[in-house]
């Protein structure tokens, strides 16, 4: 798929509204915001999605997201228009009591392709996991990555093993205030949180991508150079969509776009920059055309040492990371610790040749 045209991914937050309670960070319930988007208005933000297809060719994938998709009654007439127009459907849920074995079959009966759930805890609950997989639904599971979790991540890993999760997402935080309990890492405790990362998915029988990490991706390439097979870019095996997506470098506003749930158009849903409105624009035109969209896609945009580094085609940095502590969305990002310089045994890295 050509990222100048078509995202991989859309995510759209259906709603802010979650009964989700995390104590360790301060995560409250909340209500749905009168303004959302409507069911209307989200039958035609999908046939917008469908639109990015060329003729005979796949359309992105749609992630329902939220707070807690399960908390609009909408949600499953709206996930089902999706489907029919032939648009890979995941659903991105909160653990709560509404995500119960009928909504379990009705993601099946509707033909909804994986459910994801974010599980920081090694004691989280493994039921809906669990009825997922039981009705053949994929699993993804998400970890956010902090002081919190870090000591737990090979618990959490052997958890998502016994969950049967097809992939892994770790999910790195964007400059959250200090002394928050999911305040950002320094840059050398990335670089031991990746080698932690690494070392479990060499044994995991699934697939790990990082989230506002991209320099994981170099990290992997350095280690494939170093141990001399640079063509084996993952560990475990990856469908064709995720691995498009390590691959072709996708990052916020490159092959990714977020619709927030008032119809806001953003690169990622932690790049807060506005490009747009749904309700006004067109998701095409804006995805396609906007300055700031051309501007996350074109790597030689990149600044500082993100701008000199040759993983900037398939890392690029956080533009959140950058903008949240520059103010600058084109800024390296300050928390990779990488400097640019030759590959071991002056070689190319494998995803640069690969990207032309
Ligand atoms: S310098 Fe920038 S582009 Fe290079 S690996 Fe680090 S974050 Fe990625």
């Amino acid at each position: 798929m050509n990222l100048e045209l078509s995202p991989l991914q859309v995510v759209w937050e259906m709603t802010r509204a979650s009964d989700a309670v995390c104590e360790e960070c301060r995560k409250q319930p909340s209500e749905r915001h009168p303004d959302e988007l409507t069911a209307a208005e989200g039958f035609r933000l999908i046939e917008e999605v469908k639109r990015f297809a060329p003729p005979g060719g796949p359309a992105p994938a749609l992630v329902f997201t939220g707070g807690d998709p399960l908390k609009r009654p909408d949600l499953m007439p709206i996930v089902q228009y999706a489907i029919d127009l032939g648009i890979p459907a995941e659903v991105n849920c909160a653990h709560s009591a509404l995500l119960d074995a009928g909504a379990m079959e009705d993601f099946h009966r509707a033909g909804v392709k994986r459910i994801v759930l974010r599980t920081d805890s090694p004691g989280a609950p493994l039921a809906a996991l669990e009825a997922a997989r039981s009705l053949g639904l994929g699993v993804e599971m998400e970890t956010a990555l902090h002081a919190g979790t870090i000591p737990h991540l090979e618990a959490i890993a052997a958890v998502a093993a016994q969950a049967g999760v097809k992939l892994w997402t770790i999910l790195f935080p964007v400059c959250v205030e200090p002394g928050h309990p999911e305040s950002d890492l320094r840059a050398a405790e990335y670089e031991e949180a990746f080698e932690t990362i690494w070392r479990i998915s060499q044994d995991a029988p699934f697939a790990i991508r990082t989230g506002n990490a991209s320099h994981y991706r170099r990290f992997v390439a350095r280690k494939l150079m170093e141990s001399g097979r640079p063509d084996h870019p993952h560990p475990a095996p990856m469908d064709s969509q995720r691995e498009a997506w390590e691959l072709a470098g996708v990052n916020a506003g490159r092959g990714l776009v977020f619709i927030s749930h008032l119809g806001d158009i953003h690169p990622s849903g932690d790049l807060g920059l506005l490009a747009g409105n749904v309700r006004t624009e067109g998701l095409v035109e804006v995805y396609r055309g906007s300055s700031l969209f051309r501007a996350l896609r074109d790597p030689d945009t990149r600044e500082g040492k993100c701008g000199d580094c040759e993983y900037r085609c398939v890392c690029g940095g956080s533009r959140a990371r950058a903008f949240a502590m520059t103010g600058n969305f084109l800024a390296e990002d300050p928390r990779c610790f990488y400097h640019p310089g030759p590959m071991p045994g002056g070689q190319r890295p494998v995803e640069s040749v690969e990207m032309g």
